[in-house]
């Protein structure tokens, strides 16, 4: 006999074998001819669907056995949360296959955000989507966790032991069946070796960091201010990240000097250092000198050709044995995959830490696993490698899903990947914002700035609020936060 559930006594034999059922699987049994989704947890099965002819307490018999295939998500940032969400919508309720997503945060946010949280110009808690509740809406299964590795032989994702909020409170390590796997776990900060950056610098490539940080900045002003000093900060690295930091901490301060209070008198002084001659060097050279030009304006000194080789507790050592002193460093220098994807039962990785992958996202190592964005290695077009951005995550995100759904569904031919280089965009906070048209469409490579890049920034963040809630949750969310916007501080203040 394999269990009672509340209605019926149930007999037979699970095909697949009760080893490769975990706590995630709901198992599917034809009962007497119906399909009927049984759920199987450690000591019981329950029964959730009562086929309609046969009676409460009948005894049956199971003569087929089968779990859903099941997709699991290992990350759910841009990519990973945009294929969840269009994945589970394109299952639906077919029955067919299941979308469990992972990720080690309670909350999805829109990683380009991240350093006006550290800034404070934006609030995390205003603008995150928190999993659970989305993947009830959405049709896919949440499950919190620090992914630790594969087993490729059992088709097992691990999870790490994760200590939760409540103190002494740990989260067991856990393991998870896949049929079909997706990583789409993102990148994290490349020290390039430098001596100190681990210990000294701080990160915003991270939610728990970006908050962080701001917790740090604020208390550092309170303290400067009470000693009558100013705060020097140093941001190493001048791409998109390290040069919007500096425009939106600049920003911060002005906002709260509004506010006119003594801390206020503390002056934020601030240097942006990049290793190559010119900031923004996948930019065009007239936009990486505008930019420039605006943030010396905004009082940055900015220091190009410059290249940082140590970080200790006093501030920044240079090349040529200079040093700039900082109370606090942020290292924005460049990304890699991070470290776990290196030791992922043989997968083919290359010295960025990223899986290699075909068009159709498949890894060279392994069909049955997926990667895509920031941890993913595919060649474009033109033989380059595609950039670490939002554009081609969430690119690769809608395709992947649409491919596997064919694939699962109808057992389509999987899709081949192509990626439409629609141009770059940097905001300079409120200041300024410029971008580039990208290889793709009719103005290729042009430049323009203003209020079109403006407002093309900020259009890119609305379509991932789209893509992941619909347009109509979307547009509410949109509107609500507009409405927000007018009553609520400029800056986080507390
Ligand atoms: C401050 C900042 C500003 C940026 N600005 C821009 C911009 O203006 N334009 C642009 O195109 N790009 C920008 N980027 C880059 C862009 O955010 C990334 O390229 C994009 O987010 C990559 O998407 P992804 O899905 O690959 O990874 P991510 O969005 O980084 O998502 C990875 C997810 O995996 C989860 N995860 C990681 N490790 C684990 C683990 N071990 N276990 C469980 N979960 C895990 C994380 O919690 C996260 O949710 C910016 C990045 C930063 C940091």
């Amino acid at each position: 006999m394999l269990g009672i559930c509340p209605k019926y006594v149930l007999s037979g034999r699970l095909d697949r074998g009760e080893a490769a059922i975990d706590s995630l699987a709901p198992i599917y049994a034809e009962l007497d001819g119906r399909a009927v989704v049984l759920f199987m947890h450690p000591t019981t099965l329950a029964c959730r669907r009562r086929p309609e002819s046969i009676g409460p307490r009948s005894r049956m018999s199971v003569k087929r056995s089968y779990r859903m295939h099941r997709v699991v998500i290992i990350g759910g940032g841009i990519g990973g949360m945009v294929t969840a969400t269009h994945l589970a919508r394109r299952f639906g309720r077919s029955g067919k296959a299941e979308v469990v997503l992972v990720d080690r945060n309670r909350a999805h946010v829109w990683k380009p955000m991240l350093h006006t949280f550290a800034a404070g110009t934006s609030d995390y808690d205003s603008e995150k989507i928190s999993f659970i509740p989305h993947a009830k809406l959405t049709g896919y299964k949440y499950w919190p966790g620090d992914f630790g590795g594969i087993d490729r032989k059992t088709r097992t994702v691990t999870l790490k032991a994760t200590p939760l909020p409540a103190p002494g409170e740990v989260l067991p390590e856990t393991t998870i069946a896949y049929d079909t796997l997706v990583l789409a776990l993102g990148s994290q900060v490349n020290d390039f070796g430098t001596p100190g950056v681990l210990e000294h610098c701080h990160f915003i490539d991270d939610i728990g960091d970006a908050t962080a940080f701001n917790d740090l900045l604020g208390s550092k002003i309170v303290l400067a201010a009470k000693a009558g000093k100013d705060l020097n900060v140093v941001i190493v690295g001048g791409g998109a990240t390290g040069v919007e930091l500096a425009a939106e901490l600049t920003e911060s301060m002005q906002i709260v000097s509004n506010y006119d209070s003594a801390l206020t008198r503390t002056h934020l002084r601030l240097t942006l250092i990049e290793n190559a001659s010119r900031v923004l060097e996948p930019f065009p050279e007239k936009t990486s000198h505008a930019v420039e030009a605006k943030l010396r304006g905004l009082g940055i000194d900015v220091r190009t050709s410059t290249k940082v080789v140590g970080v200790d507790a006093q501030g920044v050592l240079l090349d040529g044995n200079q040093r700039i002193d900082a109370d606090l460093v942020v290292w924005a220098a460049g990304v890699k995959a991070p470290a776990v994807m290196t030791n992922l039962d043989g997968l083919t990785v290359n010295r960025r830490g990223q899986a290699e992958v075909s068009d159709t996202l498949q890894t060279s190592t392994d069909e049955r696993i997926f990667a895509l964005g920031d941890c993913a290695a595919l060649t474009g077009a033109d033989g380059k490698p595609l950039p670490a951005t939002a554009q081609v995550a969430r690119q690769q995100g809608l395709f992947l899903a649409k491919s596997l759904a064919a694939n699962i569904q109808h057992a389509a031919q999987l899709g081949h990947f192509k990626y439409r280089d629609m141009g770059s965009l940097v905001a300079l906070g409120e200041y300024a914002a410029y971008g580039t048209l990208g290889s793709y469409g009719f103005f290729k490579g042009a430049a323009f700035k203003g209020w079109l890049a403006q407002m093309g920034h900020a259009a890119l963040y609305r379509m991932h609020q789209l893509d992941i809630n619909g347009p109509l949750r979307g547009a509410v969310i949109w509107w609500s936060a507009s409405l927000r916007r007018l009553v609520e501080p400029r800056v986080r203040t507390s």
